[in-house]
């Protein structure tokens, strides 16, 4: 079964003579339990796709079904449990002076979670922080620290999807091969499907099992990771891509 299904989805800011379109008739399915990754350059208009299913860009059409639900411009409250999205920067997305246990309390309550309490713990348990992280504020936490907890936050309503936007981009180089290998687990242990957006191949490579190259608002090549490894890409511009990144690929 598919976790989402997007067909021919525009999207585009402005309007009239300033309308701009930064997703054009882009489709694709992305089946339950999948990792699919957006790649390509920047402007491209990967995150934009992110916006459309989160229902946070202004103006789209087109079909997209998602966690069992075909969305309208209005998205449920069961949607917003079961889709999650985690933002490259973790220091931007978590408020300074709201503790991890009020970050995480106040949305398990929003979503109705009961036994917040030992929720808690567990979840932090899980992104590999631990309880005595529970009370720190964010100055306190170093920036994979924050990403662990942003993660801990998206996990927290038991959502079934999380869209992923550069989750590691904003990260030294150490803790981004931490933070990728906890997304792995996670996915394992939580039966997610993923969608991540990424330019950084290496990455996209380590945690996706297939990709969309995209290009000026399109989708050029559909590529699964073997292929990817081994460079059997049709479109002009995909082997272009992949030739320059060979070195984090392999
Ligand atoms: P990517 O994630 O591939 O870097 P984006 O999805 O962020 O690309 O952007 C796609 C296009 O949409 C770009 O041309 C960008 O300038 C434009 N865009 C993104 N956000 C806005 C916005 N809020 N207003 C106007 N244009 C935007």
């Amino acid at each position: 079964m598919n976790a989402i299904t997007i067909r021919h989805l525009d999207v585009w800011f402005g309007n009239g003579t300033e309308r701009s379109d930064a997703v054009s008739d882009v489709s694709f399915d992305v089946a339950e339990g999948e990792s699919f990754g957006l790649v390509g350059e920047s402007g491209s208009g990967k995150s934009t796709i992110l916006r459309a299913i989160e229902g946070i860009a202004p103006n789209w059409s087109g079909e997209m079904s998602v966690a069992g639900e075909l969305l309208s411009k209005r998205r449920s409250h069961q949607f917003y449990r079961n889709v999650q999205m985690v933002f490259q920067d973790p220091y931007a997305s978590l408020h300074p002076r709201q503790t991890v246990d009020r970050v995480l309390s106040e949305v398990m309550r929003l979503h109705g979670v009961t036994d917040i309490d030992s929720r808690i713990d567990k979840l932090l348990d899980d992104v590999g922080l631990g309880t005595g992280f529970r009370f720190r504020f964010p100055h306190q936490l170093s920036g994979g620290q924050r990403q662990r907890v942003a993660i801990a936050r998206a996990l927290a309503p038991e959502p079934r999807i999380l869209l992923l936007d550069e989750p590691t981009s904003a990260l030294d180089v150490s803790v981004q091969a931490e933070i990728l290998n906890l997304l792995v687990d996670l996915r394992e242990e939580h039966k997610l499907t993923y969608v991540m957006v990424s330019h950084d191949l290496g990455v996209v490579g380590h945690l996706c099992e297939r990709i969309a190259v995209m290009k000026s608002a399109e989708i050029v090549e559909f590529l699964g990771v073997e292929e990817m490894r081994k460079l059997q890409a049709t479109d002009p511009y995909t082997r272009h891509l992949l030739e320059s990144s060979i070195h984090s690929l392999r």
